[in-house]
C-alpha cells in the first residue's frame, strides 16, 4: 500500500467525528466503526502513537477521549490561526481584525484569497484560505 511519509493524513471524518468520541475505552473494532476507518488503519496509527492500552489478554483498548486528542494534535496546523472567514491578521495592527466585506477571490483548487478592509485601520488586508474549512463560503 501506500508507504507515503510517516505523517498520518487524517480523513476528513475521522477529524469531524473524532471530538464525538466519549471518555471511555473503546475496542479499536468500535473506534473503526464510530469513525468509519478501516482496522488496518488504525492498526497503523496505533504504531505511530495513537494512546491505547491492553489488558492481560493482550486485548487493545483507546479511551475515546485520548484518542481526539491525538487526532487533535495529530492535524495541528503549521499556522495555528482559527480565524473565522471574515477576520484576518493585519499586519499593520499587527492584530487580528474584522473584515469589512471581505471578498473571496479562488486561486486555485481548494485555495482562495479573502480580502477586505481592517476595520481598525482600514487597511485592505487579505488572508489565503482553504474553501472546504470554511464552508459557508463556497458559494459566494
Ligand atoms: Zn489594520
Amino acid at each position: 500500500m501506500e508507504e507515503k511519509s510517516r505523517r498520518n493524513k487524517l480523513p476528513h471524518t475521522v477529524i469531524v467525528k473524532a471530538p464525538g468520541l466519549l471518555p471511555m475505552l473503546y475496542t479499536p473494532r468500535e473506534i473503526c466503526e464510530e469513525l468509519d476507518i478501516a482496522e488496518s488503519t488504525l492498526r497503523d496509527w496505533l504504531q505511530t502513537g495513537v494512546p491505547h492500552q491492553r489488558d492481560n489478554r493482550n486485548r487493545i483498548w483507546i479511551n475515546g477521549e485520548s484518542f481526539a486528542g491525538w487526532v487533535d494534535g495529530q492535524r495541528k496546523p503549521k499556522t495555528v490561526s482559527k480565524l473565522n472567514e471574515d477576520e484576518a491578521y493585519c499586519m499593520h495592527c499587527n492584530q487580528v481584525s474584522k473584515l469589512i466585506s471581505p471578498q473571496i477571490h479562488p486561486i486555485k483548487g481548494n485555495l482562495v484569497l479573502i480580502k477586505g478592509t481592517c476595520t481598525i485601520c482600514g487597511n485592505i488586508i487579505n488572508r489565503g484560505a482553504h474553501r472546504d474549512r470554511t464552508p459557508e463560503l463556497s458559494q459566494n
